[in-house]
């Protein structure tokens, strides 16, 4: 099996972030460097921001460029780590941008592990819960194979990371490529788009402008929401595992929708009502990830409590109103 390149004691391991201007890429961008990474950021701006990365610009280890990943990646020197991070994650984004969500997975995923393979670099790939679907199984450990509908509004997504990870897996059989996977879940914090669909930058936002809280359905499904810094750790220590297969990473502290909706009125103090909307299509029923992998491979788990990650969200929030 191809090692990753060892960094000589002079140079800094280079790490290439595909979607480093999104939510978690920039994140994770932001560890890298402070660990003494080299970063080379690539983002096509579909959903990534500018302002994710601007605290970055001019930073000596830091190196952007803007293109799409599902092109062929060129990288002149060295290249130790490859972090697959680029793909649209709300689901209001890739309803928006159904082909493109399943080419980065399946295009994009081809080229970064081709990355990585040319420079023997170790990958990791940002898959997802939404592989296990609208799941039967619950909470959910990495052995159980999901409950997928392949043409429903959400098969773009969950399909495209589906064949990420399969495609991650055979270069790792056929090539020898050293390959980690991460199952992110539900994860919360500052840099989501405020209207990016998804329920706690929706939740948020509406509670801070006053308006009525969208709860889908009667809210009685699940959720359990990570707060970024934590995921992100977690994620990092994947990487510098030898952990080859999937590792869930996520808070299972589970509650309902509605639950989630009444928190943050009570956080932000909100007068705002909750309304009841239409469930969408498939949404699943219940979702909280089994972590025992984490916990026992990485010794891993979530440390920020709701609360407190609820309160740099609202934070990041309100700063930009
Ligand atoms: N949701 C909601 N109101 C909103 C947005 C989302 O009730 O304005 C619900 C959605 O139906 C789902 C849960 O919140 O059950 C989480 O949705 P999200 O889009 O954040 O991600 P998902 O976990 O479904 O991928």
């Amino acid at each position: 099996m191809a090692k990753p390149k060892r960094p000589s004691a002079s140079a800094p391991p280079t790490s290439v972030v595909t979607g480093a201007a999104g939510f978690l890429g920039s994140h994770l961008a932001d560890l890298l460097l402070a660990r003494g990474h080299k970063v080379i950021g690539i983002d096509n701006f579909i959903t990534g921001s500018v302002d994710n990365i601007a605290h970055l610009g001019g930073h000596a280890r830091f190196k952007f460029i803007q293109q799409d990943v599902t092109e062929f990646l060129f990288l002149d020197g060295p290249v130790d780590y490859v972090w697959h991070f680029a793909s649209p994650a709300s689901p209001v984004d890739y309803l928006e941008f159904p082909i493109q969500t399943l080419k980065v997975g399946s295009l994009g995923t081809h080229k970064a592990l081709g990355l990585a393979k040319h420079k023997r670099a170790r990958f990791l790939l940002a898959s997802t819960s939404e592989i296990y679907g609208d799941p039967l199984v619950h909470p959910q450990p990495e052995t159980y194979w999901g409950n997928v509908n392949s043409i429903g509004p959400r098969g773009c997504y969950d399909e495209a990371k589906r064949f990420a990870e399969a495609l991650t897996v055979a270069y790792h059989r056929q090539h020898g490529v050293a390959t980690r996977i991460v199952r992110i879940f539900n994860t919360y914090g500052p840099r989501m788009r405020q209207r990016d669909g998804r329920v706690v930058p929706a939740f948020l936002s509406q509670a801070l402008a006053g308006e009525p809280l969208t709860v889908f359905g009667d809210g009685s499904q699940t959720r359990s929401f990570c707060y970024c810094a934590d995921l992100i750790e977690g994620i990092y220590r994947l990487m510098m595992s030898r952990a080859t297969e999937p590792v869930n990473i996520g808070n299972p502290a589970e509650m309902t929708v509605l639950q989630f909706a009444r928190e943050i009125l009570r956080i932000t103090g909100s007068p705002s009502k909750i309304v009841f909307k239409p469930l969408p299509q498939d949404d699943p029923k219940q979702r909280r990830p089994d972590i025992t992998r984490a916990r026992t491979l990485l010794g891993w788990k979530p440390n920020v409590p709701l609360a407190d990650g609820l309160r740099e969200t609202i934070h990041y929030f309100r700063g930009r109103r």
